[in-house]
């Protein structure tokens, strides 16, 4: 198969300081896009910078993407900037866990304004420029939990199953201009997010996986890079499972 060619190409990658988004831009990055990284303080963006300073063209910037219109502003300035925006990374992502019936109204609005509401303004946001360019690619971070359920988390598997459901709707809204819309949802991976979960549901969860093993941030990350590519032109409302097997 030929290599993947991204030759002057451009992303925004949402949630890029660390775990699985950092994995993302550090991987795109060395396939030679220009990776535009976010975190949502200005201290997150400059480790962004440093990571990915070997990479002419690749930057940091401070974003939350619960401000539309600051994703407006960041989104036109990139494509002001670097004359285009071709790949769109919607991992930002949070967890406020609880069992449903502790679950407040702020755990639940939180979740689903930051995972579910903040890929569909930041996907609104790239659209205008990908249908001008007639290329695009959407990929959105879900969660095995989408699919599956999670005890603990009907606020997070609402938001990811609702992107899942968004994300089909968008491929046929927009298929038609060559932008593709794909999901990767990740299983159990080793990032700051899981390592908060209590040391139980962490052997818990291990004995589901058949591969034995949780994930690293780059197993995502190679699962997005195809998706990304040129190559993928044919693929759009898929969801991606990477998982090592706990969920099929
Ligand atoms: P981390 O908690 O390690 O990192 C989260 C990233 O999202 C950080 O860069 C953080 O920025 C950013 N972020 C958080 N809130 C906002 C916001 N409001 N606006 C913009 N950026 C924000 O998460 P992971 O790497 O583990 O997860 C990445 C994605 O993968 C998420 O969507 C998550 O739901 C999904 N996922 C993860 C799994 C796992 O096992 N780890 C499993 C399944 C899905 P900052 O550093 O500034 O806080």
């Amino acid at each position: 198969m030929s290599e993947m060619k991204f030759e002057g190409q451009v992303a925004l990658v949402t949630g890029a300081s660390r775990g699985i988004g950092a994995a993302i831009a550090l991987e795109l990055a060395r396939k030679g896009v220009k990776v535009i990284g976010t975190a949502t303080s200005d201290a997150g963006a400059a480790k962004i910078r440093e990571a990915l300073a070997a990479f002419p063209g690749c930057d940091g910037r401070a974003l939350d993407v619960t401000d539309g219109a600051a994703g407006d502003a960041l989104v036109d300035a990139i494509a002001k900037e670097q004359g285009g925006l071709h790949i769109l990374v919607n991992n930002a992502g949070i967890t406020r866990d609880t069992l449903a019936m502790r679950m407040k109204d702020d755990d639940w609005d939180a979740v689903v304004d930051t995972n579910l509401k903040g890929v569909f303004r930041m996907s609104r946001s790239v659209l205008r420029t990908m249908m001008k360019q007639r290329y695009g690619r959407i990929i959105n971070i879900t969660s095995v939990v989408g699919a599956s359920g999670n005890p603990g988390q009907a606020n997070y598997a609402a938001a990811k199953a609702g992107v899942a459901g968004m994300t089909r709707a968008l491929a046929r809204e927009l298929g038609s201009r060559n932008i593709t819309v794909n999901c990767v949802a990740p299983g159990f991976i080793e990032t700051d997010m899981t390592a908060g979960l209590p040391e139980e549901q962490q052997k818990a969860l291990l004995g589901q996986i058949p591969l034995g093993h949780l994930g690293k941030p780059a197993d995502i990350a190679h699962a997005v890079c195809y998706l990304a590519s040129p190559q993928a032109g044919y693929v759009t409302g898929q969801e991606m499972h990477v998982n090592g097997g706990m969920y099929m």
